[in-house]
């Protein structure tokens, strides 16, 4: 392939690695390194002929095009043979327009961006397709690695056991005792990885697994590797593409580590470096109370920032006080012209259980974007002609205790407003009935049957 990629140091002092060399950091500045492009060659190709491309390989069979990673490979990593790729046809996940939700939060533009909708259920095999690609293509190149390592908060470690397995590559992960769902932890317990429970939290397990990846011929799969990165770049590539390459005004997204922030960001970027948009959107980064780094410094307009210790969060993915990108996140909110903002145990529980009465089926994380957006939308940032796309960043169905707890008034800090609970009846029709009616009556959640003057439901 005519394009070229390689790694450089973000703090731009100008070293550069091969994507296929085993680094991480800048080694003159420490800094870590991300993905540069030859945007050159790139701009050698047309943005209508860009659009054409993608939209032609878009959820096709065409393997390995049909992946929407792969389908814009010459953005994201053209230095990995066909043959190498590992892919388990990542993204084309659904934009759904949530109308109703919109509605009642006074919103009439309002999208959700379902990458939970995906293979292992969280938007991150849109970069581990590309971590462990690249791992396959050094293995064939003839470089020792051993097996590939991460730590995570349970997302990272299934998409990272999915992809080893579909490959034959050995997968370690790093997993904090006690704070991953259980749905989380028997993913890749089934993928056969080696899983790791450390007593620990997730900062300290990505400590270890740094450690262990500088010493030994194991490959660190955590997001300092800025090869996921340029696959989750595909987020916003996508959501141009769903609007016919049209740039929404908004774009919200749950920020931990703040890879993803970051990711968000570039994709955009190199579309309108490309003439492929015209425009960029404002991005606001949503972070849980108890796991709030960024948020301080930018209250600090981020002139100051301290990593904190994060406090046990439901949005238990982003439970993170030390992000690994948090220099590459404030860059893109500020050229974003962005907002950091962040949400209560309380403010993220009912965001995603109100969300889910209108057809949704929301992960705690993807409740902390929609607090966001709700206080953003009474403060009047976000103004309601305006057209936003919330980053639904897993599936609800990893995170079972959550939602049986929110429904069973059980969960810490939440007064459940949206509570729904089964009702016990016995094996008798008139009971049965006569409760439907009475539920229906009263008025089931804001749906108010039209009765005509002078009759009620319950007859009897
Ligand atoms: C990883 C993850 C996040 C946070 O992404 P970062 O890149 O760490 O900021 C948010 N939500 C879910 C469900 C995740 O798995
Ligand atoms: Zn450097």
């Amino acid at each position: 392939m005519k394009y070229k990629a390689w790694f450089q140091c973000s703090a731009g002092c100008g070293e550069r690695h091969g994507l296929n060399e085993i680094v991480y950091n800048c080694s003159r500045c420490g800094e870590l390194l991300e993905v540069a492009h030859d945007i050159d060659a790139l701009k050698q190709r047309k943005p209508t002929a860009w659009k054409r491309l993608f939209n032609r390989r878009y959820m096709r069979t065409n393997w390995p095009y049909g992946s929407s990673v792969w389908g814009k490979k010459e953005l994201v990593c053209p230095n990995v043979e066909n043959k190498n790729i590992v892919s388990l046809y990542e993204g084309g996940s659904n934009l759904f327009w949530a109308e109703r939700l919109g509605r009642e939060i006074g919103l009439k533009d309002l999208w959700l961006k379902q990458c939970g909708n995906a293979h292992t259920g969280s938007f991150k095999d849109l970069g581990m397709t590309v971590l462990v690609s690249m791992v396959r293509q050094m293995l064939y190149e003839g470089k020792e690695i051993l097996g590939v390592a991460c730590a995570s908060t349970g997302d990272t470690s299934a998409a990272l056991a999915a992809y080893c397995a579909a490959a034959g590559i050995p997968a370690i992960v790093f997993l904090p005792k006690d704070k991953v769902s259980s749905s989380q932890l028997v993913q890749p317990l089934a993928n056969n990885a080696l899983t790791l429970s450390i007593d620990t939290d997730f900062d300290g397990c990505m400590k270890l697994v740094k450690e262990l990846c500088a010493r030994n011929n194991i490959y660190l799969a955590n997001s300092m590797n800025s090869l996921r990165i340029e696959g989750q770049k595909t987020i916003s590539i996508e959501i141009a593409q769903q609007f016919d390459w049209d740039v929404p005004d908004w774009v919200i997204v749950p920020g931990g580590n703040l890879g993803n922030v970051t990711a968000l960001g570039l994709g955009f970027l190199i579309m309108r470096d490309l003439g492929i948009v015209n425009k960029i959107p404002r991005i606001a980064c949503a972070q849980a109370q108890k796991a709030n780094p960024l948020y301080l410094s930018y209250l600090k307009e981020f002139k100051e920032y301290k990593p904190i210790q994060a406090q046990k969060t439901l949005a238990s993915a982003i439970q993170i006080g030390n992000p690994v990108s948090i220099k590459k996140a404030i860059k893109i909110i500020q050229l974003f012209n962005g907002v950091v903002e962040q949400a209560s145990e309380d403010e993220l529980a009912n965001a995603a259980a109100r969300a889910d009465r209108t057809g949704l089926f929301n992960c705690p994380h993807t409740g902390v974007a929609l607090a966001a957006l709700i206080k953003l939308l009474k403060r009047g940032e976000i103004k309601p002609d305006e057209r936003v796309v919330v980053i639904s960043t897993a599936h609800g169905l990893k995170f079972p205790d959550f939602k049986i707890h929110y429904h069973e008034g059980t969960l810490e800090e939440v007064t459940p407003l949206y509570k729904n609970e089964p009702v016990d009846v016995p094996a008798d029709y008139e009971t049965v009935r006569g409760s439907i009616l009475r539920a229906l009556e009263k008025g089931f959640y804001d749906y108010k049957p039209t009765v005509r003057p002078g009759r009620t439901l319950i007859k009897d």
